[in-house]
């Protein structure tokens, strides 16, 4: 392993606004954990940036090191790529600013924020950008791979709501890119990941959306699986933008409206946001609770912020996990039958099968017009395998492995944030060939050494 010693440690440190952390340091370990406790890496130096200029010096020391780096920004990613063994991990986590401006509606993020940190700003307005569905999660990693949730269906993607980023490249220059500037790097960033550089600030539009959106949960018997998910499937075509629905087949957790009978019990969780009036909202889930009998529910006018941190809870930090993944074609009955086989034999209580539907604003988005390419595909199918102890890696691994490969014959390709390190094959299977090709010519202009490659890479040939 390379070790960085005192002395070019303070070359760094001299001038460094933000923390400089090495293995002997206090701070180290707890800095270099990240969200999947499957990676326990042991980075040479730990750069904990404050502003542009930091991450411009970090990147030039690296270089100068020839340290591997890896750019952490929420450390959420299953696939533990903010966090690399023996090179430099450049950390975004004090860099978590969040400005709104009301008047042209549009916020801007530091490169470190986190989804909690843009609601809650944003929220203030009674705006929201579209991201995702646990608050800890990075704005970074998220929107430089897609980024879907409640309301991308109404909306659109965070990428689809990027209007411009600031950036550090390889070199260390600071660039910006917009659809004026920079324009293929600005193309490639929505969807092709942290394949180009360090991002240290994100403008998005935001949808007006309120302080509070009907939202909740009914929990369905696991008995009828079968029969709710094929429900589940007819019911979302044609459902219009403002209302989400998304499957979570699962342990029930402890929620204090269902019975303590039904607590750990396999159930089938359907969660749902409705952007309207709640009495139309009421009408719209009537259906999915007369589909199939109820162990309960919780529905109501939910303040957003409470809805958007009310999964945090299932996901927290510290839990060994190992993601599969892949978009659907359809929600076949075959398919259906896979999901229902697995979950009843699922590894650990904690452990989910999460099927959201994603057909919406996103879906009308060329599929070329951005990096994110699979735009048409009605489902996505999640296979979040979570437990706590070492002993326990093989089965539960094996469980995720063997069920994604019994719904490979369903796939249409897969999301690049929700891949594991899952080799050159299946990175290319988060885009279409021109996309792809595309996104090696992007790569080449701006990084052809390929220093950013601690993430799911596009190699520069
Ligand atoms: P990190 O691990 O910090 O970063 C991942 C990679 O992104 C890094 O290796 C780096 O290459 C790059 N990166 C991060 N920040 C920057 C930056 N500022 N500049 C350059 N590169 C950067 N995705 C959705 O779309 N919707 C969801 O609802 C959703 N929910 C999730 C819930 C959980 C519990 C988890 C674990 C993941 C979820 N995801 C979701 C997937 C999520 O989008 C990815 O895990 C994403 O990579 C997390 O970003 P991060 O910044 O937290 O991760």
């Amino acid at each position: 392993m390379k070790q960085i010693d005192k002395k070019a440690a303070e070359v760094l440190r001299s001038g460094f606004r933000g923390t400089v952390l090495l293995p002997h340091d206090e701070e180290y370990d707890a800095a270099r954990r990240v969200w999947n406790a499957m990676f326990d890496r042991r980075p040479a130096v730990i750069a904990r940036c404050l502003g542009t200029r930091d991450v411009s010096r970090a990147i030039s020391f690296a270089r100068e090191h020839g340290l591997l780096l890896s750019v952490r920004g929420g450390g959420h990613n299953s696939a533990g790529t903010a966090v690399c063994d023996g090179g430099m991990m450049l950390d975004l986590s004090l860099m978590r600013r969040v400005t709104v401006d009301p008047g042209t509606r549009t916020a801007r993020a530091d490169g470190g924020a986190l989804l909690g940190d843009l609601d809650a700003e944003t929220q203030l307005h009674g705006l929201a950008v579209p991201a995702g569905v646990v608050s800890h999660t990075g704005v970074g990693g998220l929107t430089l791979g897609g980024g879907f949730g409640w309301i991308s269906r109404k909306h659109g993607l965070s990428v689809d709501n990027l209007l411009r980023v600031e950036l550090v490249t390889a070199d260390g220059e600071r660039l910006e890119a917009d659809e004026k500037t920079n324009e293929d790097l600005f193309w490639a960033l929505r969807g092709g990941g942290g394949n180009f550089g360090v991002v240290t600030s994100f403008t998005f539009r935001c949808a007006e959306i309120g302080k509070h959106v009907y939202s909740g949960l009914l929990v369905k018997r696991f008995e009828d699986a079968g029969r709710f998910l094929a429900f589940y499937r007819d019911y979302v075509r044609g459902l219009p933008d403002e209302m989400t629905v998304w499957v979570i087949v699962r342990c029930a957790p402890p929620l204090p409206f269902l019975s303590a009978d039904v607590h750990g019990k396999l159930v089938v969780i359907v969660a749902f946001v409705w952007l309207g009036d709640p009495g139309q909202g009421e009408r719209r889930i009537r259906p999915l609770r007369d589909a199939t009998p109820s162990h309960g529910e919780a529905v109501g006018a939910n303040g957003w912020c409470d809805w958007q941190s009310s999964f945090d809870g299932l996901s927290s930090h510290g839990a060994r996990n190992y993601w599969k993944s892949h978009h659907l074609g359809d929600l076949t009955d075959r398919a259906i039958e896979r999901v229902v086989e697995f979950a009843a034999s699922m590894p650990t209580d904690e452990c989910e099968i999460f099927v959201p539907h994603m057909e919406g604003a996103p879906s009308r988005v060329e599929p070329e017009a951005t990096a994110y390419a699979h735009r048409r595909a009605p489902f996505v199918l999640n296979i979040h395998t979570r437990w706590r102890e070492a002993r326990d890696d093989e089965r539960c691994t094996a469980w995720a492995r063997d069920f994604h490969s019994a719904t490979e014959p369903f796939a249409r390709g897969v999301y690049v944030n929700f891949l594991g390190d899952e080799g050159q094959d299946r990175v290319r299977a988060a885009y279409t060939p021109e996309v792809w090709s595309r996104l090696v010519g992007v790569k080449k202009k701006y990084d052809p050494e390929n220093f950013f490659r601690m993430n799911q890479n596009i190699p520069p040939s």
